[in-house]
C-alpha cells in the first residue's frame, strides 16, 4: 500500500541527554507538527528529517533511529560541518536574508552552496531509501529546495508537493542569487508548489518565467511536459487548541496572578523569535517615541516583550540581541519609576499555558515584522481572545495581514504610523474591538491548520489526476506500433506536417529556423517511397517555405492555407483573396513596434504578423493584450481574424485556414492512411478537418482536438524516421 512521507529539515521532536547520559525524547507541539499529525502518524506514513542531535556515534544513531521509529519518524543525521555550512550557512545566511529582503546580510559563498547541494542530496538519498515510486511526498521549506528534483529524477511519477514557509521574494531580489536557476529547477521537481500568499506565488511565477522561460496559465506550468501547479495556501493555526487553552482554569489563574503583580495598567504584548526580520528594534524605537508624544501614558501602560532565543551565536543575531537589550535599558531608564517599568523583557521561551495567559491578558498585540512569511503569533493572539476584546496591530509585511484585514495594519518602516496605531489601539471602543475580533476569529476557525493540510493534499491529488488524464493522450509505444502497422499496409499515405515547432524548435529569429541536416535527411528519405504523399502545411510565407521545403517532392500549403502548390505546379490561392485591409492595420502595428523595442512586423501576401519573441519578458505579453483588443475592435466589422500564436499576433482573412485548405487538398487526393501533426492553435483547424480514424498528433501538452500528443519536435522526427525505416 502506498504511503505518505513528510520531509522537513527538522523533525518535530527534541532529543536530550539526561543526567545519566540517556536519551530523552520530547515530541514537538508546534502548529505544523499538530496539523501534519493526522498524516504522518497514520499507517506506514513517515516524517523524515534531522532529529536535532549531533552525534557521530553509530550506536547512538541506531538507538535514535529505533527510538523515534515508534513516533513514525526517520532520521537524517547531519554532521557539525553540515550544520555550519548547509543550515547556518547557505540556508540562514544566504536564502533567509535574500528571501526576507535583507540583501545587505546575504552572503554568496560557493562553498556554502556546495554544502547545500551535498546535504540536499543526503536528504534525497535517505528519502529514496524509504520511499516507493507510488508514494506521496510533501517536502517543506527553504532548506530543502533542491530535494524535489533530485527525487523526481529517481521516481518520475511520484506524487510530490513542496511548501515554502517563508516569503518568496520579488524576481529583482531572487535574481541576485548566483544559483537562482538551480534553485528554481530543484523546486519544480514537485507537482504542487505552495506558498502562504498570492504575492509569494506571483513572485515565484515571475522568476520561473524570466529565468527559465517557463510561462504559466492560471498558476499551471509545464515542466518537461509534466503539469506543475503553483498556488497559495495560507497556513492556519490549531484554533481550538488556543481557544481552549485560553479558556482553561489554569490559564485563568495565571492571568489573575500576573494582573495582580502588574497592577492596573493596559498591557501591550510582543512575542517573536530573535530575528532581524521581526523588526523588534524598530518597534522599541516607536515605543520610545510614543512616550515622548503621549506622556500621559507613562505609568499607565507596559510592554511585555518576549524574545525567543534563536541563532544567537551568529554575529548578526548577537548584535541584534545587544541592540534590543540596549534599547530596553534606555527606555526603562528614561521613563521608568520605582513602581512602574515600561518594558518587561524576557529573553527566553515560555510553555503554552504561560503564553496563553499573556495572550489573554494583553490589551494590544504589537506584531510589526519588517517581513514575515506568515506569522502565527498574531493568529494565536486573536484565537486566545475568548471575550473578543483586544486589538491587534499588524505589519502589512506579514503573510497573515492578507487574511487579517480587521487588524490595525501598519507599514513597519513608518514609525509615525506605529505610534498612532498604538494610541488608536489603546483607545478603541470595546464594541469595535469585538466586531473586529469576531470577524478575524471566524476566519481563523475556518482556515485552521487541518483545513490547510487537507486543502494542500487535495490540490496535490488534483494535479496528479490532471497529469494522468493528459498522459492518456500521449502517443505511447502501443499506439505508435499500431500506427506504423497501418502505415505499412497502406498504399496512399497522406502526411500533413506543420513546420515551426513541429519539424524544428523555436529560435529567436524566425529566419534562422531553416532545416538542419537531420530534417533535410528525413525529408529526402520520406518522399523516396511513392506511397507517401507529404504536405508541408505552415503559417510561413510561400517564398520561405519554398526555399526550405520546395526542393523535396512534397506539396506545400503556405500562409495558414492561403497558398497551395502541388508538386511541379505553380502557387495558387484556393479562394479569391483580398488584402486591401492591410493599409489600415499596418499603421497600427507600426505604432506598437515604435512602443515596443525588439518587436517587428512580418508582411505576408495575405496576412500581417507582429513578432515579440525578443521583447522584454512581460512587456511583450502586456502589449499583446493591448494590441489584440485594439485589433479585434478594428476587425469587428470586417472579415479579419486575429490569432495569437507563440510570441506572435497574426491578422488574416477569416475565410482561410489550414483546415479548409487541407480539406480541399484531401478531396482531390486518394488516401487510405492519414497522419497530421502540428503544435499551435492554427493546427487545430487541420486536426478537425481530418477523418475520424486519422492519426492526428499535437506537439506539446495543451488541450487539443488531436487524438494523440508528443512532447517535442524531436519526437516528431523520430516518428518520421520510424516511418522511413518501417
Ligand atoms: N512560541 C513558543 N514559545 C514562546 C514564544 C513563541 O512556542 O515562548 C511559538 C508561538 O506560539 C508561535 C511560534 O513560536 O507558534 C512563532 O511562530 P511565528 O510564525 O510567529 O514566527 P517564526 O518563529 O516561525 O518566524
Amino acid at each position: 500500500m502506498s504511503k505518505t512521507i513528510i520531509v522537513s529539515n527538522r523533525l518535530p521532536i527534541k532529543i536530550e541527554r539526561d543526567e545519566k547520559n540517556e536519551l530523552e525524547y520530547h515530541s514537538s507541539a508546534g502548529g505544523l507538527a499538530t496539523g501534519l499529525g493526522s498524516i504522518y502518524k497514520e499507517g506506514n506514513n513517515l516524517w523524515i528529517g534531522w532529529p536535532g542531535l549531533l552525534t557521530e556515534d553509530e550506536n547512538e544513531k541506531a538507538e535514535i533511529t529505533e527510538g523515534i521509529q515508534k513516533e513514525s519518524m526517520f532520521p537524517v543525521f547531519l554532521t557539525e560541518e553540515d550544520i555550519r555550512d548547509f543550515y547556518e550557512g547557505f540556508s540562514n545566511e544566504t536564502l533567509w536574508p535574500n528571501f526576507h529582503y535583507f540583501i545587505q546580510y546575504a552572503i554568496y559563498e560557493p562553498h556554502l552552496w556546495e554544502a547545500y547541494k551535498r546535504v540536499n542530496r543526503k536528504f534525497a538519498d535517505e528519502i529514496i531509501k524509504k520511499a516507493d515510486p507510488d508514494d506521496t511526498l510533501w517536502i517543506h521549506d527553504y532548506q530543502l529546495m533542491l530535494v524535489p528534483d533530485m527525487i523526481r529524477q529517481e521516481y518520475p511519477n511520484v506524487s510530490m508537493g513542496f511548501f515554502l514557509h517563508i516569503p518568496f521574494p520579488s524576481y529583482e531580489i531572487f535574481r541576485l542569487l548566483p544559483w537562482r536557476k538551480e534553485i528554481l529547477r530543484g523546486v519544480l521537481g514537485s507537482d504542487l508548489i505552495g506558498f502562504h500568499t498570492y504575492d509569494d506565488m506571483r513572485h515565484f511565477l515571475s522568476s520561473t518565467s524570466r529565468l527559465l522561460g517557463i510561462s504559466n496559465s492560471q498558476g499551471r506550468l509545464t515542466v518537461k511536459n509534466r503539469a506543475v501547479m503553483v498556488d497559495s495556501f495560507p497556513m492556519g493555526i490549531d484554533y481550538d487548541k488556543y481557544a481552549d487553552t485560553a479558556a482553561s482554569p489554569e490559564v485563568l489563574e495565571k492571568e489573575v496572578q500576573y494582573r495582580i503583580s502588574l497592577g492596573d495598567q493596559q498591557l501591550i504584548l510582543s512575542i517573536d523569535r530573535l530575528d532581524y526580520s521581526k523588526g523588534i528594534a524598530q518597534r522599541l524605537e516607536a515605543f520610545d517615541v510614543f512616550f515622548q508624544r503621549y506622556p500621559e501614558y507613562r505609568n499607565k501602560i507596559s510592554l511585555i516583550l518576549v524574545v525567543v532565543p534563536s541563532r544567537d551565536q551568529v554575529g548578526q543575531y548577537k548584535e541584534l540581541k545587544e541592540d534590543i537589550e540596549g534599547l530596553v535599558g534606555r527606555i526603562n531608564g528614561k521613563y521608568g519609576r520605582i513602581n512602574w517599568t515600561p518594558i518587561h523583557f524576557f529573553y527566553r521561551s515560555f510553555p503554552l499555558t504561560e503564553l496563553s495567559a499573556f495572550y489573554r491578558m494583553a490589551d494590544v498585540a504589537l506584531v510589526t515584522p519588517m517581513r514575515d512569511g506568515m506569522n502565527l503569533v498574531c493568529k494565536e493572539f486573536v484565537a486566545s481572545k475568548t471575550n473578543k476584546k483586544g486589538v491587534l496591530i499588524l505589519s502589512e509585511m506579514c503573510g497573515a495581514s492578507k487574511e487579517l484585514s480587521d487588524a490595525l495594519l501598519i507599514n513597519p518602516n513608518d514609525q509615525n504610523q506605529i505610534v498612532e496605531a498604538i494610541r488608536e489601539a489603546l483607545t478603541m471602543p470595546e464594541e469595535e474591538q469585538i466586531l473586529h475580533n469576531t470577524n478575524m476569529q471566524n476566519s481563523l476557525k475556518r482556515y485552521n491548520i487541518t483545513h490547510w493540510v487537507n486543502l494542500f493534499m487535495t490540490s496535490l491529488n488534483n494535479i496528479k489526476k490532471t497529469q494522468n488524464s493528459m498522459q492518456t493522450h500521449k502517443l505511447d509505444e502501443r499506439s505508435l506500433e499500431k500506427m506504423l502497422e497501418e502505415f505499412s499496409k497502406a498504399e496512399e499515405r497522406v502526411i500533413f506536417l506543420d513546420y515551426d515547432g513541429t519539424l524544428t524548435g523555436f529560435v529567436d529569429n524566425p529566419r534562422e529556423a531553416k532545416p538542419d541536416e537531420e530534417l533535410n535527411n528525413i525529408m529526402q528519405n520520406i518522399v523516396k517511397d511513392p506511397r507517401n504523399k507529404v504536405v508541408v502545411i505552415s503559417g510561413r510565407d510561400k517564398d520561405t517555405l519554398n526555399e526550405w521545403m520546395g526542393k523535396y517532392a512534397v506539396d506545400l500549403i503556405a500562409e495558414h492555407g492561403v497558398w497551395i502548390r502541388e508538386k511541379g505546379k505553380d502557387w495558387r490561392t484556393i479562394i479569391a483573396m483580398k488584402n486591401d485591409w492591410k493599409k489600415e492595420i499596418l499603421p497600427v502595428l507600426e505604432l506598437y513596434v515604435n512602443r515596443t523595442p525588439g518587436s517587428f512586423i512580418e508582411e505576408k501576401d495575405y496576412s500581417l504578423v507582429w513578432h515579440y519573441r525578443k521583447v522584454e519578458t512581460g512587456l511583450g505579453e502586456l502589449r499583446t493584450r493591448e494590441l489584440t483588443s485594439h485589433l479585434k475592435y478594428m476587425a469587428s466589422n470586417s472579415n479579419l481574424q486575429v490569432l495569437e500564436g507563440d510570441k506572435v499576433v497574426e491578422i488574416k482573412d477569416r475565410e482561410v485556414n489550414k483546415g479548409r485548405t487541407a480539406t480541399k487538398w484531401m478531396e482531390a487526393h486518394d488516401h487510405d492512411f492519414v497522419f497530421a501533426v502540428g503544435d499551435d492553435s492554427t493546427d487545430e483547424d487541420t486536426f478537425k478537418a481530418m477523418p475520424k480514424d486519422a492519426y492526428t498528433i499535437k506537439v506539446g501538452s495543451a488541450s487539443s482536438a488531436a487524438r494523440f500528443s508528443v512532447d517535442s519536435y524531436k519526437d516528431v522526427r523520430n516518428i518520421l524516421k520510424a516511418m522511413i525505416a518501417y
